[in-house]
């Protein structure tokens, strides 16, 4: 049967993460050729595991780029797991991280059979598209949208609020930060803050 694209949006803590682990370990015990990659930059709990804020892991490999994906593929660097240079899905954490080469690759992926499920931040902490998520949202075959719980209402919360210092954000603020002391909760449209003064 024919490839296809299968994403999976919304803030964080929505299980993004868990519902990637849940289709890809499905298809490990159906025997398919898995391989899973995210970006380097998130170096969460293991930098070679797929880790939910459940605690749940899968085997993932941790690529700076695309083209480090493409080098994988095409047989240029051992795979950790058994799975052979033509795998029948490919994961891919945190695509929002992704370079734009995600999206023809994807796409290529697609075309020669193989099941790429993608899951990342539909929006960024202002409530903005997220790079390349919007052309991966718009090409894909099957789109699954996310909810996490308001930490503010209990309402279903589809932004990501990020905290500096206990503060809202700016909406200057760069979108990736590198060694800030920031947070973030999920909080729906209503309770979703960015400040919009000047640094
Ligand atoms: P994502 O990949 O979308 O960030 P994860 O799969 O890593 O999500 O984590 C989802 C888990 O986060 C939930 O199962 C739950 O245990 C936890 N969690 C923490 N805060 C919240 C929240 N406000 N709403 C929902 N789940 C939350």
């Amino acid at each position: 049967h024919g490839g296809h694209l299968e994403v999976i949006v919304g803030p964080m803590f929505s299980g993004k993460s868990e519902e990637l682990i849940r289709r890809v370990t499905r298809a490990v015990i159906a025997r398919q050729r898995v391989v899973v990659f995210k970006p380097a930059i998130d170096d969460r709990y293991h930098a070679t595991h797929v880790a939910s804020h459940s605690g749940r892991i899968v085997e993932a490999l941790a690529v700076r780029s695309t083209e480090d994906v493409r080098a994988y593929l095409r047989g240029e660097r051992p795979l950790l797991s058994e799975a052979a240079a033509s795998p029948d899905v490919v994961g891919f954490d945190e695509a929002q991280f992704f370079d734009a080469d995600l999206v023809p690759l994807a796409l290529e992926l697609a075309s020669s059979g193989a099941r790429v499920v993608l899951a990342g931040l539909d929006l960024d902490f202002r409530g903005e598209p997220f790079g390349l998520m919007p052309d991966l949202l718009a090409r894909a075959e099957s789109v699954e949208k996310l909810t996490a719980v308001c930490v503010v209402c209990g309402a279903p919360a589809t932004r990501t609020q990020r905290l500096i210092g206990g503060q809202p954000a700016r909406y200057d603020d760069p979108v990736v930060l590198v060694g800030a002391h920031e947070s973030y909760e999920a909080r729906c449209r209503v309770h979703h803050e960015v400040r919009r003064d000047q640094a």
